[in-house]
Order: C-alpha cells, then structure tokens, then sequence
C-alpha cells in the first residue's frame, strides 16, 4: 500500500464546482488499488514544502476568490515550480487553471497574478461561456481519450504559440470559444475548464493522474492502474457526453 499525499490548495475559497467530488474520486480509486490518499488543505497560512505532496489540486472560484487569493498564490510561485521539477502532478480546474498561467484580468479589470506553471494569459470577456463540452485528449500517444464536463467561465484563455492544450474541442466553447483547444498540458500539470465535477464521470483522467502521483512517491515511470468495471461512469459520461453533442456551448 502506498499513501498518495494531496495538497488541496485553497479548499475554503476555490470550491464552487463540487470539487471536493474530485478528491473524493482520487480517495477511492485509489483505496479500490490498495492504496491510500492523504489530503491536506493548504490555505492561505501554509506553506508549500517541494517533495511534501504528490498531487496538487486546485478548484474553482469566482473572480471574487481569486482575487482574494492570488497574491497568496503568486508568493508562493517558487516553491510550487520546484515541486512540479521534483514531479509532482498538477490538477487545476477553471478559476485555479486561470491562476496557473502568466495572469487573469477578470470582469471588473481586477488584475490577478498567475504562477506562470501554464504557458497562458486570461482575460474575461463579456459573455459567459456556459454550457456541458466534450473534448477529446491524447495524454499518452496513440491513446485518444474523451472528457466530458460542464463549463461557466467568462475568462478567454490564449496558450502561448506551441503550447499543448488538454484537448480539443468537440462540443463546447473550450478555452476561448474560437481557438478549438480546451485547458493546457505541461509534462504532470494539467489545467481545464471542464467541472461538474470533473473527475466522476472520466475516471480515466483520475487514474492518469493518480498513475503520475504514484511515480512521484515511489519513483520510477508511471505505471498504468488496474482497470476498474466503471460502468457507472461510463453511463455518467455517455449522458455528459450526449448533452454536449446535443446542445453544447456556442455563441
Ligand atoms: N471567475 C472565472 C471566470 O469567470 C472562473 C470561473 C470559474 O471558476 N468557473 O472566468
């Protein structure tokens, strides 16, 4: 058995998109393979110790919690960069994955410092992007994957040129509603817009992820997670998935 250290960052502010059910996935799934999840939230008062956590996890919010805490954030942008060199995977959903890149300008004009772990810029424009999406990743080469999930963000997220999106957009607005990419990818950090929450209804992603965290904690590669029977999840990602083929976000 091996504990999976989690460092939730910020759980009392970015929080509005049921992301405690994507921690609750990452618990069980990995119970289901023997093993065990540690979570500690990392608020405002804590520091960020490189090697001390193997996932990171940050939700979503509104600009109103993001301003409150990028700054907090943005102090502590070192040690978060050595713990993604030392390995450490990265999760960050819609208001976090906006303070994982360069800056967000939100509604208001309020100008947010970003962590600069994602090669992008956000700035919010005037209408809301809402609605359920699909996209489809390839994380490991030849292995095409889709995620389904729902999206509210009035941010339009730029990739810098040659940056690597999450996925690509197949229904929905994704990133920027023009631009076809939905989220970022850097090695073990990803960043999305997708929530609802994100990760019951595309187990595969849990896994991925908690694939990567276990190398960090025992070294090596990733090695892939017995599979699991998932039919449930699979019937939520078919509905999720059928929603946004039906009726998925566009202006
Ligand atoms: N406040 C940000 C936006 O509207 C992020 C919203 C969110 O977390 N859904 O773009």
């Amino acid at each position: 058995m091996t504990t999976i250290r989690v460092g939730h960052l910020y759980p009392d502010y970015l929080n509005i998109y049921a992301d405690r059910g994507n921690i609750a996935v990452f618990a069980r799934r990995a119970s289901w393979r023997g093993h065990e999840l540690a979570v500690t939230p990392l608020g405002m008062d804590d520091a960020i110790v490189p090697g001390e956590h193997d996932l990171y996890y940050v939700g979503g919010g509104q600009d109103r919690e993001q301003l409150l805490v990028a700054e907090n954030l943005a102090a502590k942008a070192e040690e978060l960069h050595a713990a993604v060199a030392d390995g450490a995977a990265v999760l960050a959903v819609c208001g976090g994955y906006q303070l994982l890149g360069r800056g967000y300008r939100g509604f208001h004009g309020e100008e947010m410092p970003g962590i600069g772990l994602l090669p992008l810029e956000t700035v919010a424009g005037e209408r809301r992007m809402i609605g359920d999406v699909l996209i489809e990743c390839e994380l490991e080469p030849g292995e095409r994957r889709t995620l389904a999930g729902f999206e509210n963000h009035a941010g339009r997220t730029r990739l810098d040129a040659g940056a690597e999106p999450l996925g690509r957009v197949l229904s929905g607005f994704g990133n920027d509603g023009e631009s076809g990419h939905e989220g970022c990818r850097a090695g073990r950090v990803l960043g999305t817009y997708l929530h609802g929450p994100l990760l019951p209804r595309n187990p595969w992603l849990a896994d991925w992820l908690l694939a990567q965290a276990l190398a960090h904690r025992t070294g090596g590669e990733p090695v892939e997670l017995e599979p699991l029977p998932d039919e449930l999840e699979g019937r939520a990602h078919e509905v999720s998935a059928g929603r946004a083929r039906a009726r998925g976000g566009r202006f």
